[in-house]
């Protein structure tokens, strides 16, 4: 089924009877070329350009819940590339610009709009790393622009210049930055990729692999036993859960997250902002609720809600930021299980099992990632070989020393 003007038209005249399923619910075959585990932004991604730049017809994306019931559909919608360090900052870069177009590729409204991310700051030393992080951005191909107070008040009237515990003292701002309908990514994908054949089977648990004398063959789910020559697993904050039943322990934690969203008001914030003296961030949705959200909890967790301690931390840096927040109701709160890796990049790898292939580590991070995610894990998946955008995202760099530690923590995920 095609989307276009004509059909939306057509269909408004027509009692909207005539719209088909956006995917099909296929019949599982017994053997498929590639299986992609997990239904998320980043499995339906790989199995979309696997189909479409790789050429490979027989896949199966399965999925134990329902297509968009995981992080994808739980993120705040925030995409951007700016980031520090190379490894990341070419990476994310090339997922922007697939952002750029890709609802003409997926033939799906995903309401991508670039409507600029703000991060503030608050001293002269954190202006000189934003500086730096903002020549690191322009190096890479991506847009950075510093601003000096007075052009953020001109924008953003609403934040607190007069009295403020952390007085705002510029901004690093991306305009190409911006918001994107996070469900609408994966019903976009799975749309996409189903019409290049793609299987998505959805309420399919994996339950274990199957692995002969060092080669992955297939997958145990609930659903029976399905072979496949080769096997991607995208689960995210389940990777650890996953892949353990492959006697693998990964270099992860998993950590809940939160996000929250006000009552609808009207119009007021242009784009999204980013506190500089706390973990707190904001941008307002087109039905105009305010979402927003902050740090990890903090605790290992595979709960998908949080605790009232992070929402009233996060209440805080809203308040010292803009304390006009204050007025607002909250309406919802959710939380999601993230994958939270030591140095806060990802993994894009082969494992040691031949045929067995991970894509993991997203951190808080991974909504942005989603089509360069997809797009090099496919590579990876169809080629053997990492694309030259991920090569540096190897699951062994932990024990080599070879850390992409992009904040400059260290290795503790309650840091990055
Ligand atoms: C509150 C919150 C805010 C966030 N905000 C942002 C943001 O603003 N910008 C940003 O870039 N990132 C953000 N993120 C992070 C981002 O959402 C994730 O990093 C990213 O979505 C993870 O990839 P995914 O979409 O593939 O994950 P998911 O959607 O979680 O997909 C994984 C899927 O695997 C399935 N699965 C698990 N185990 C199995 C199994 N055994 N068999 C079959 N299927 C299985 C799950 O059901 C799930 O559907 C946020 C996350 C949260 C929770």
């Amino acid at each position: 089924m095609y989307y276009n003007v004509l059909k939306i038209l057509k269909e408004g005249l027509n009692d909207n009877k005539g719209w088909k399923k956006t995917w099909q619910n296929p019949e599982i075959k017994k053997k498929y070329d590639v299986i992609i585990i997990g239904g998320g932004g980043h499995g339906l991604a790989t199995a979309f350009y696997l189909a479409k730049e790789f050429k490979i017809k027989n896949i199966a994306v399965l999925e134990k819940n329902w297509i968009g019931g995981g992080n994808v559909g739980r993120n705040t919608t925030i995409i951007r590339s700016n980031y520090l360090l190379n490894e990341n900052e070419a990476f994310y870069e090339f997922s922007l610009k697939l952002w750029e177009t890709l609802e003409n590729q997926i033939n799906y409204n995903a309401m991508v709009s670039q409507r600029g991310v703000l991060n503030v700051f608050h001293s002269d030393a954190q202006r000189d790393s934003f500086v730096r992080r903002g020549n690191s951005m322009i190096i890479n191909g991506a847009d950075a622009e510093l601003f000096d107070v007075d052009k953020i008040k001109s924008i953003y009237p609403f934040l607190d210049y007069d009295n403020a515990r952390f007085p705002i003292k510029g901004g690093l701002f991306q305009k190409r930055g911006g918001s994107v309908r996070h469900d609408a990514v994966a019903w976009g994908y799975a749309h996409a990729a189903d019409e290049l054949g793609v299987d998505i089977i959805q309420n399919c648990e994996v339950t274990g692999f199957k692995i002969k004398s060092g080669t992955c063959i297939g997958v145990e789910t609930n659903k029976g036993d399905i072979l496949a020559n080769k096997i991607g697993c995208a689960v995210a904050g389940s990777s650890s859960v996953l892949m353990s039943k492959a006697n693998m322990n990964l270099p992860l934690e998993s950590h809940v997250l939160q996000a929250f969203v006000s009552e609808s008001l009207k119009p007021f914030i242009p784009g999204v902002i980013t506190f500089g003296a706390g973990h707190f961030y904001i941008s307002q949705s087109d039905k105009g609720g305010l979402v927003f959200g902050g740090d990890i909890d903090g605790y290992n967790s595979y709960a998908q809600r949080g605790g009232m301690d992070m929402l009233e931390d996060v209440c805080e840096g809203g308040l010292a930021l803009m304390p006009t927040i204050g007025k607002a109701r909250l309406l919802r709160m959710w939380g999601g299980i993230m994958d939270m890796s030591m140095d806060g990049s990802p993994i894009i790898d082969k494992t040691h099992i031949k045929g067995l292939y991970l894509n993991a580590g997203w951190c808080y991070g991974g909504f942005k990632a989603t089509p360069a995610s997809g797009w090099c894990f496919a590579h990876l998946l169809a080629k053997g070989a990492s694309h030259s955008l991920s090569e540096n995202f190897q699951l062994d760099r932990f024990k080599n020393g070879y850390m992409i530690d992009e904040k400059g923590q260290g290795a503790q995920p309650n840091l990055h």
